[in-house]
């Protein structure tokens, strides 16, 4: 659905599988929408663990939370949809709370990236407002987990992003934070940003890690 014509970070996945002998494959996607083709793909797989970030109520409106998993693959899903205005806290607390306590637990061979730019705030698309150097400290943090967990195996896959500016910056502080530089964000550029809604973020990561016992 929406504007993909292939379930790209899907056919990594089974590529690693299949022809690089990686059992185990997680996939962290942190564009604005819900994964959905991926998370229908591997519903029922437990060797492919599935997290998603988006913005609760976005296109297409599928990844509430209760969508963990059917069948073996119960708990290889994990959604976290944030409150529409969520931004580089929110972000930042639910990979530190969430996704890298589910990829420990997880122990992938490699970790995929759905790596949409999308959730930046000058995306005109939808409603969060992560900044230029959420994605550097994201990517900073897959990084590190992958450094970590699995020999240092990570692969980012673009997805979405219709904003010129920030999909260009959001993508380059990826690249700066794999790289080992620092961020290129422009402080003067966000100030515009409104306060993020911090107590509804608490209680859907509160209630994230309950469900998934993280
Ligand atoms: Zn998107």
């Amino acid at each position: 659905m929406g504007f993909c014509l292939f379930g790209t970070v899907a056919a990594a996945a089974r590529h690693a599988q299949r022809a690089r002998g990686m059992a185990r494959v997680m996939i962290f996607d942190f564009d604005v929408h819900h994964g959905n083709g991926t998370n229908d793909i591997f519903r029922d797989d437990p060797s492919v663990l599935f997290v998603s970030t988006h913005e609760d109520g976005s296109f297409p409106g599928t990844g509430k939370m209760s969508d963990a998993g059917e069948g073996d693959g119960v708990g290889a899903t994990i959604n976290v949809p944030l409150p529409p205005g969520s931004g580089d806290a929110a972000a930042l607390a639910a990979f530190d709370e969430i996704v890298a306590p589910a990829a420990a637990r997880f122990a992938p061979d490699i970790v995929l990236v759905s790596a949409g730019y999308d959730a930046h705030w000058r995306d005109p698309l939808a409603g969060l407002s992560f900044r230029t150097g959420t994605y550097w400290r994201l990517s900073a943090r897959v990084k590190a987990l992958a450094d970590e967990l699995c020999g240092g195996r990570c692969v980012f896959l673009l997805e979405g992003g219709y904003d010129l500016t920030g999909l260009g910056e959001g993508v380059a502080d990826s690249f700066r934070a794999l790289l080992g530089d620092g961020s290129g964000e422009d402080p003067g550029a966000i100030a515009g940003l409104t306060d993020e809604p911090t107590e509804k973020v608490r209680r859907v990561l509160a209630e994230a890690k309950a469900m998934h016992q993280l």
